[in-house]
């Protein structure tokens, strides 16, 4: 079966480049990916296969296989683009201004279209069933594969394992990646205000200093990560904006505002560390008489790949690629709403080499320059639909 699918996945290679430059010339926001979803249903009713709508612009489908008893194993890829100018002078670039597939979402979704096209031409060979999922709202809180979960996509039939692919911009076009357990960060949004008492600078007497409270506010925050986290535990608290509402280098501003990210791989420290940062933010702005506002939006939770389900696939992987083409990652603390379905069932979350230098192909994702080489297509359907095929036997 390897060298059948393996001779589809080039078969379809030309045509799957055609359909990534469609939807990457047409990239559409988070929720809003009405073309990209008549798109995927087009192509998957020719297919022969019926769609079905789910949380507004997400479709999934249901490939009966033909030999018997097996597993459902759920399919996913994820469909959004991102409010990024496009830099690209490619004949396939964006054409819609300010959004652009820089997180290579229409990657997933054409090599899952794919790895339809080669599992349907396979189907009398193939055991139990295989549920295509095209996501909406993946760079978007709350994420689309909360509202899926919540509209019951891993029902009916029940879900007994998930796989999804991501590109890999760090990795050459030809590998992939795997890792199994912890993989992806747990991530929440922080905004604190400081509330002082503005006033003349030559007089910080006669003023609550806001600026000053603050630079000792973030200072005192970091001994969260470094003397509070267990070592062995990943935990990063990053601020990337401060503004205060007004001053001068005379004025002192009356409020600074401070906003940041928390990441970490464990859902009872993820509690505990916002209350701590919650103690230390209301204690140390008291101290110097000031007050403090905080408000945490909870992000998406961490990423946890299947040990079973993750190392039966890699070995698939290794069987399919040559193992010198598979590579060991290391944790990741970037978020992925990929989490969501890992925390219900069995799920396992894998890379996409993408990368190629001799081509000028390196930029990495969420930026306006990235891109990915093609080549990555016809491994990105043929290894799904090699591991598909596998994990529903097992
Ligand atoms: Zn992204
Ligand atoms: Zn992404």
């Amino acid at each position: 079966m390897k060298a059948t699918i393996q001779s589809l996945a080039k078969q379809i290679h030309a045509g799957l480049i055609d359909v990534r430059h469609t939807i990457h010339s047409h990239p559409e926001l988070s929720f809003q990916e009405e073309g990209t979803a008549t798109l995927v249903e087009n192509y998957l009713q020719k297919l022969g296969l019926k769609t079905h709508r789910i949380a507004g612009t997400g479709v999934w489908a249901m490939i009966e296989g033909g030999a018997g008893p097996g597993k459902t194993i759920a399919l996913r890829a994820d469909l959004d683009a991102l409010p990024i100018q496009e830099k690209s002078d490619k004949p396939y670039a964006s054409q819609n201004p300010g959004v652009m597939h820089a997180c290579g979402h229409d990657v997933h979704t054409t090599a899952l279209l794919g790895a339809a096209q080669i599992l349907v031409q396979i189907k009398d060979q193939l055991k139990g069933r295989i549920k295509l999922v095209f996501q909406p709202g993946e760079e978007k809180l709350p994420g689309g594969a909360s509202l899926l979960i919540k509209a019951g996509i891993l029902e009916n039939p029940k879900v007994d394992a998930i796989i999804g692919q991501h590109v890999m911009p760090f990795i050459n076009t030809g590998n992939v990646g795997f890792r199994k357990g912890l993989y992806m960060a747990s991530t929440d949004e922080l905004y604190i205000t400081v509330n002082g008492k503005g006033g003349h600078g030559a007089m910080p007497h006669l003023c609550i200093d806001p600026v000053a409270i603050a630079a000792q506010l973030i200072v005192n925050l970091q001994q969260v990560v470094s003397r509070r986290a267990k070592p062995i535990l990943p935990t990063v608290l990053s601020f990337g904006k401060i503004n205060s509402d007004g001053g001068a280098t005379n004025v002192i501003p009356n409020s600074v505002s401070i906003e940041g990210t928390l990441r970490t791989l464990d859902e009872t420290w993820r509690a505990e560390v916002k209350e701590l940062i919650a103690k230390i933010t209301h204690n140390t702005v008291e101290a110097f008489g000031a007050t403090a506002d905080l408000r945490i939006e909870n992000g998406y939770p961490f990423l946890k790949n299947d040990e079973a389900l993750t190392g039966a696939l890699w070995q698939h992987a290794d069987d399919y690629m040559g193992a010198e083409h598979v590579e060991e990652l290391d944790i990741w603390m970037a978020a992925g709403d990929f989490a969501y379905y890992s925390q219900e069932v069995p799920a396992c979350f894998y890379r996409l080499g993408t990368r190629n230098e001799a081509k000028g192909i390196s930029s990495a994702v969420h930026t306006n320059t990235f891109d990915i080489d093609e080549d990555a297509l016809e491994t990105g359907a043929g290894l799904l639909a090699f591991l598909s095929f596998k994990a529903v036997q097992a």
